[in-house]
């Protein structure tokens, strides 16, 4: 079976050293990368600045405008400084300070008891005795035995390196710190002022942590969109009204895979992009999509199954992290992304297609034009949109062949349609004559070889009609 000439599910990739030259970024906006993804854990405010620029500029060299995502790291918590690597023994007595600089302590047998500094003073209160402490991406664990006002104190149960500024994950203990930290609002700031498109707020617990963005985002008259990271159990649990109050939700599964048992991870995967297709939210499942890929050149069957699973699920984009951050293979991890998500895309799995029921009545016409789409082969939709909102209201309601070809005369509106399943953003003005406008938007089509005789056009857009917006649906063929 060949696969489709286009790609509905959208690919995010993340820069780091192996993908921040200007070549590479060509390549990989060439290849298919519908948003580049900006980790501000690792990023200082002048590769921002700079890295933003190239972007830009590449993507008017290239003739593809892509998007901009900067993921803020939101409440972390972090190992400090040691001087080398300390080797943890299991069993051993170790000890996490919030007080910088006390000196080692004995145990009772007269040992020394080893330590390391941690950036977050009100550890000793948010936890307990018996709770877990994960290192290093779950990499090294120890329990807490004891604790005063300084320090915590634990037992290695599995050992391991312990290097400098390790991030610290605890299962399952409510976290005080703020979930918009200082270091966000700073980089957050640096954004706005580049121009990027969308940021992602990492640990999402509750829906209040997405309003207090929203609120430092509307002082600033900024239309970026929120994008809630949901990577711990707190965000399991109030899933719902995380949805409802972001524009787009990412399934980060590297903190989820430590943060809950990690057989629960694709349950909660399904449940995450479910909730969101049936609340009318874009989804992107995130992180070890094509792991292997960072050393080698391709991925294992379980990598190949696994994008196939979040495709199959409907989920807006998959995303690359250390793939492309550090790995040897990005551009083939992006090639992958796309032949695995086109063939994928052919199959037609009813059991998923469950999308939104949505009562109001614009989504109700923008359904009608969905399913006359379903019901015409070769159909396409087109839609013309100033918000983005009919484009998103079509891809939401995940229509079955039809792509959806959606001008816009806003270049911010074009980059934030880049976050969702099957939209080909096209940028045009519209004119104030609406039959002018769909037959510019032809035009560009029939240019771009998108559409050819036959083709049946459904059009889902707002005309004016005695002075009023109306919301109509066309059916054209293509001569
Ligand atoms: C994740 O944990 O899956 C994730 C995407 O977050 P980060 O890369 O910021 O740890």
């Amino acid at each position: 079976m060949s696969a489709t000439s286009f790609r509905r599910t959208k690919i995010i990739v993340t820069l780091g050293p192996a993908t921040e030259s200007e070549e590479m970024l060509e390549k990989l906006i060439r290849a298919g990368a519908d948003i580049i993804r900006l980790n501000m854990a690792h990023a200082k405010h002048d590769w921002t600045r700079g890295i933003i620029r190239r972007i830009r500029a590449v993507s008017t060299k290239v003739g593809r405008e892509v998007a901009i995502m900067m993921d803020i790291k939101g409440p972390e918590i972090r190992t400090g400084d040691v001087s080398a690597p300390i080797e943890l023994k299991e069993g051993e007595i170790f000890d996490f300070t919030v007080r910088p600089g006390m000196s080692a302590e004995r145990g009772g047998g007269g040992e020394e008891i080893r330590s390391v500094d941690v950036n977050y003073q009100d550890l000793v209160n948010d936890i307990k005795v018996g709770d877990t402490v994960l290192v290093d991406n779950g990499l090294l664990r120890l329990e807490v035995l004891e604790k005063n006002d300084a320090r915590i104190r634990c037992r290695v149960l599995i050992p391991g390196e312990l290097k400098s500024r390790r991030h610290i994950n605890l299962p399952g203990v409510k976290v005080n710190l703020p979930s918009f930290t200082e270091k966000d609002r700073g980089d957050s700031i640096v954004g706005l002022e580049e121009g990027i498109d969308f940021l992602a707020l990492s640990f999402v617990r509750q829906a209040k942590d997405i309003e207090l963005l929203r609120a430092f985002l509307a002082e600033r008259k900024s239309r970026v969109r929120i994008i809630a990271k949901i990577e711990d159990r707190s965000a399991i649990e109030n899933l719902g009204e995380i949805v409802d109050a972001c524009d787009g939700l990412m399934v980060a599964r590297g903190d989820l895979g430590i943060e809950c048992p990690f057989e629960e991870l694709p349950v909660i995967q399904r449940r995450a992009v479910r909730t969101c297709l049936s609340r009318g939210r874009p989804v992107i499942v995130a992180t070890h999509m094509l792991e292997s890929m960072i050393a080698q050149p391709v991925p294992t069957r379980a990598e190949i199954t696994d994008v196939a699973n979040a495709v199959f699920e409907l989920a807006d984009c998959v995303m690359l992290s250390g793939e492309t951050t550090i790995g040897k293979y990005p551009l083939e991890c992006v090639q992958m992304l796309d032949t695995i998500a086109r063939r994928i895309e052919l199959e037609a799995d009813d059991e998923w297609s469950a999308p939104a029921v949505f009562t109001g009545e614009r989504m109700k016409v923008l359904h009608s034009a969905v399913v006359l789409a379903n019901e015409l082969p070769r159909s396409k939709l087109v839609t013309f949109t100033r918000h983005g909102f009919m484009a998103q209201g079509l891809a939401l309601l995940r229509p079955s062949h039809a792509p959806i070809l959606a001008f816009t005369p806003s270049v911010d509106v074009l980059r934030h349609l880049r976050l969702l399943r099957a939209v080909e953003p096209y940028l045009m003005r519209l004119a104030s004559d609406p039959n002018e406008t769909i037959e510019s938007a032809l035009a560009i089509l029939r240019r771009e070889g998108r559409i050819a005789p036959g083709d049946k056009i459904v059009i889902a857009t707002d005309i004016v009609a005695q002075d009023r917006l109306v919301d109509s649906v066309q059916l054209r063929t293509v001569r």
